[in-house]
């Protein structure tokens, strides 16, 4: 099985994303699990919850994957901005409970100048604040462009991290096609190689979801701009070779291109084909 979605709001509930996934040809998909920007969230109702887990499994979907804000920071140089991205981070592990058993992925955050090993240790530390082992949602860092001073732009950055988590089965990876290809990571014209050197490096077992999408720089530059299917430096084929390989079979595979709902329907289409 396939499962292929994209980005959702989630103005209109679980339930609701659920229901419109279902009509633009998706079966999995992925929400900001508050304001993306902000950080404030709604009062979960827990109905609303449980009816979107209920047509999950009535319509086969695949796990679903809630992203955090983007604007935390789990390695500021700020205490505050730390504790924040704390906060909202425990927050949403309890929140995610309403839906057991997905996934909760994350921007690993940006050293600031603090260095990369002072960063990683900050992210080590958040995460074995708020990762406990009773808990059923698997956290996942996202690969990153490497732009600025970003952790998780080498899959050398991801492994040293999870490297320091005391829960071990709750902690992976989200392999983001755009990120990677921008971090220097070349799927065009070496897919077998990127994935050998992430297996030898971090390990494909601890892959579990990823964002597809193309890009509008070329290999190594580092910028982190999506662009749709085909618009960009890594093009419709070498995407659709991804989604296929054999290693990554199974996986979550959610669009965040540039697209409102007609646009990802034929994405997704295009990539089932
Ligand atoms: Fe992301
Ligand atoms: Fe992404
Ligand atoms: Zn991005």
């Amino acid at each position: 099985m396939i499962y292929i979605g994209c980005h959702l709001s989630s103005t209109k509930g679980f339930a609701g994303m659920g229901r419109v996934a279902g009509t633009i040809g998706a079966n999995t998909f992925q929400f900001f699990t508050r304001n993306p920007r902000g950080g404030k969230a709604k009062n979960i109702d827990p109905e609303d919850a449980a009816a979107l887990m209920e047509l999950m499994k009535r319509e086969g979907f695949g796990p679903i994957v809630a992203h955090a804000p983007y604007t935390l920071n789990p390695c500021s140089d700020k205490a505050h901005v730390r504790e924040f991205a704390r906060m909202v981070m425990a927050d949403d592990m309890k929140r995610m409970e309403y839906l057991p058993g997905n996934y909760y992925n994350f921007h690993p955050g940006s050293h600031v100048g603090q260095g990369r090993e002072a960063g990683i240790a900050m992210i080590i530390d958040l995460l074995n604040e708020i990762i406990t082992p009773e808990q059923s949602t698997i956290v996942l860092l996202e690969t990153m462009a490497g732009k600025g001073s970003e952790i998780g732009g080498r899959f050398e950055d991801l492994a040293e991290i999870i490297a320091g988590v005391n829960v071990k089965d709750r902690i992976g990876v989200c392999m983001d096609t755009c990120h990677i290809s921008d971090g220097g990571y070349d799927i065009v014209t070496d897919l077998d190689g990127v994935l050998e050197e992430f297996d030898s490096v971090v390990g494909l077992d601890r892959l579990h979801a990823l964002h597809i999408n193309d890009s509008m720089n070329p290999v190594g530059a580092h910028k982190d701009r999506h662009a749709g299917i085909g618009d960009g430096t890594i093009g419709t084929a070498a995407l659709k070779a991804f989604i296929n390989h054999p290693a990554l079979k199974g996986l979550p595979c959610i669009l965040e291109t540039p697209n409102d709902l007609d646009g990802y329907a034929r994405e997704i289409e295009l990539l089932r084909q």
